[in-house]
């Protein structure tokens, strides 16, 4: 089973904040006001499921 990642995180720019599930700790561009390689405030990793594979799914 891969290891999935909930990462959190906010925008230096605009304090917006939102979490991604990724399959590794990355860098994210802000979806509000497109502030770029912001590094998440925490990381947990989670075990492969379902509801998971649907979020990547949609992202890809
Ligand atoms: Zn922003």
């Amino acid at each position: 089973m891969p290891m999935r990642f909930v990462n959190r995180y906010q925008c230096p720019r605009c304090a917006k904040e939102w979490t991604d599930v990724w399959d590794a700790m990355c860098d994210d561009d802000c979806p509000h006001c497109g502030f770029r390689h912001i590094t998440p405030l925490r990381s947990e990793d989670v075990e492969g499921s379902e509801e998971d594979d649907q979020l990547l799914a949609r992202k890809r």
